[in-house]
């Protein structure tokens, strides 16, 4: 019994270090018209930005469909309210509410670890979320209470001693970039003291904190409407929570599945939920990988140049409906692919 709760509790450890880490919210003002399913138009894209911002990721489309209104249900449950998908006064005043950081708790972390890291108190921490006692479990969101002092968000944690270097590219701007890395924009600004992180410009290099690999410039793998994006989700067949560690590609079955980068076929076969697979290595603990295909057309050991046709797609494995299964993995945790493709 203690064996496989101890199993158990690795798997949930392994979904949850994909999450990322920190998510940073502005603090706008919101406008408050009450929003429904059905709904499209700015005010949706605002409230699917603030969901995004709150750990629950939608795609921020201005359509108010089923995906939006699930993760606004989700985030009405964790901060109890009435749970009924619709955005009235109450859960925009909890949207507005703007913790300066929702951090999603992971291993080793505890409220002792996070009040130093981001140099608040464990009092405030607990007062903030409501937690009637120290004991916080991983994959917990906590709201971190701006600290008391007024002061520089570019001190709310250390400088990282290593990472890799990064150059700016056009359009990028300090959050795209904390988001690719997983890191947060405090972070980047102290580690490359950074006086005002929003201003960037083009060619600039930065040190990633606690970032080792190079993610080579990827291409789409196949062109399509995004039916399931990073992020948790309620699993569209097992109806629980999850964590979904890649982006799921509408196309018809048979489109012609790209190798987003040139690397070195390392799977390619059944695996399981995933379907029938390929899994490609950039180097640097770097792969790629493609789901749920209906034929797979190189091997394992075959070396792929970038926009090679690997597989034709199809809806094997746990999935739907046709689509591709697009996932990025740095030293094995997933990463969002949507900071990556072009
Ligand atoms: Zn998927």
């Amino acid at each position: 019994m203690a064996r496989s709760a101890l199993r158990a509790s690795t798997v949930v450890v392994c979904l949850l270090l994909a999450a990322a880490a920190t998510v940073f919210l502005p603090l706008a003002a919101v406008a408050a018209p009450v929003l429904k399913e059905d709904m499209t138009g700015s005010s949706v894209e605002e409230l699917q930005r603030r969901l995004t911002e709150w750990g629950h990721p939608v795609e921020v489309d201005g359509r108010f469909g089923p995906l939006t209104k699930e993760a606004v249900k989700m985030f009405q449950k964790e901060r109890g309210l009435v749970v009924d998908g619709i955005v009235g006064a109450q859960t925009w005043r909890e949207l507005a509410k703007s913790p300066s950081l929702v951090h999603v708790v992971q291993r080793g972390d505890s409220l002792y670890v996070l009040a130093r890291r981001y140099g608040v108190s464990i009092k405030d921490i607990m007062e903030v979320n409501n937690l009637a006692s120290d004991v916080i479990v991983i994959g917990q969101k906590l709201i971190i209470p701006k600290k008391p002092a007024a002061g520089d968000d570019g001190d709310l944690q250390p400088a990282a001693s290593s990472g890799t270097v990064y150059q700016v590219r056009p359009g990028d701007s300090a959050s795209v970039i904390a988001k690719r890395f997983n890191t947060s924009v405090p972070a980047l600004a102290a580690a490359n003291r950074l006086s005002d992180p929003n201003r960037l410009r083009a060619g600039q290099e930065l040190i990633i904190p606690g970032w080792q690999a190079t993610i080579p410039r990827l291409i789409w793998p196949v062109k399509g409407r995004i039916s399931s994006p990073y992020g948790w989700r309620t699993h569209p067949v097992y109806k629980v929570r999850q964590f979904h560690g890649g982006i799921d590609i509408a196309v018809p079955v048979g489109t012609s599945v790209k190798a987003a980068a040139a690397g070195k076929v390392i799977e390619s076969g059944w695996m399981d939920g995933f379907g029938y697979g390929i899994v490609i290595d950039h180097g640097e603990g770097v792969t790629t990988w493609y789901g749920h295909n209906s034929k797979l057309l190189v091997k394992v050991g075959d070396r792929v140049r970038q926009g090679q046709i690997i597989a034709r797609s199809g809806n094997t494995g746990v999935s739907t409906g046709p689509h591709l299964d697009f996932r990025i993995k740095v030293n094995g945790e997933t990463i969002n692919p949507i900071y990556w493709l072009p």
